[in-house]
């Protein structure tokens, strides 16, 4: 992770005990190429948990850079992409499940503050900024219009507005639950040299392949099994024509 995904290095990790890279470690003698970026996965508290259910989210720079209704897989990728991995959600007193959030605060994931700007102070947000977002947030919800974010929008309809003390925050920590970087293949599933050469013998499956097919963000749920699935069975039907069977 460190060497290939270093942003999502520090994130919560659901994927086996035994994925550690073996199947890139083991071909680099071969020159074996690594293609692909990002990690599949989604936004959650720190022990893996779901996050308050806001639609409202600002990176340290107090804007809210992704439209907070997106897949999971999207909202994931594009905190990956702020400063510092750093993004917040932000909940006012309407919050309907204070239960939830009276456990997060003991639990250390929800702070509580009397203003906005103590709340942006206190986490390093840019005060200005996160004042300025929340009133065009507000105003646009309040309009039945769609709101804009830096990347897509979200529904007037979702909108959960910033206005009433106490204010909630809670940061958003990236959850990987599989890689998308593997090793380069041709359309054989063959291992490549890194030269474009296929390396007799040698066939690559799965997840170890799957920055083949895509790249920056998982597409959506069962890509991964039937990925492995189909480049499984694929590969097998290659080898035993090649042996002739
Ligand atoms: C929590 C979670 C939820 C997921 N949810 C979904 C979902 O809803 N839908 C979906 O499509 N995908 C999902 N995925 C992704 C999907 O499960 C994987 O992408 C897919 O199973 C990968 O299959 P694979 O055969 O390539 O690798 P793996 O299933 O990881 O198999 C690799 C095997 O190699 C073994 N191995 C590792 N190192 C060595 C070694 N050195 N020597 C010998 N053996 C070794 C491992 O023990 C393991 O058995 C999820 C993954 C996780 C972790």
């Amino acid at each position: 992770m460190e060497e290939y995904l270093p942003e999502f290095a520090d994130g919560y990790f659901s994927t086996n005990a035994g994925a550690t890279g073996d199947g890139i470690t083991m071909t680099a003698q071969f020159g074996t190429k690594v293609v692909g970026e990002g990690s599949m996965g989604s936004i959650v508290a720190p022990d893996g948990s779901d996050l308050i259910g806001v639609y409202f989210m600002v990176n340290q720079e107090g804007e809210r850079f992704i439209g907070e209704g997106e897949p999971k897989y999207v909202l994931q990728r594009a905190v990956s992409q702020q400063t510092d991995q750093a993004a917040y959600l932000i909940a006012d007193s309407s919050y309907a499940d204070m239960e939830t959030i009276q456990e997060k605060i003991e639990k250390g994931y929800v702070k509580e503050y009397d203003t906005l700007e103590e709340l942006a102070a206190d986490n390093g947000i840019d005060v200005e900024n996160l004042l300025a977002t929340v009133e065009a947030y507000n105003a646009a919800a309040d309009a039945g219009e769609e709101i804009p974010a830096a990347e897509y929008s979200l529904s007037a309809e979702l909108a959960t507005k910033v206005e009433t003390a106490p204010f909630y925050i809670e940061k958003a920590v990236l959850r990987t639950f599989g890689t998308i970087p593997g090793i380069e293949v041709n359309e054989n599933c063959q291992v490549l040299d890194g030269e474009g050469q296929a390396i007799e013998g040698l066939y690559g499956v799965g997840e170890l392949i799957a920055g083949n097919a895509f790249t920056r963000q998982y597409p959506g749920a069962g890509v991964g099994i039937s990925w492995a699935a189909n480049t499984g069975r694929y590969a097998a039907e290659q080898i035993a024509e090649s042996l002739g069977k």
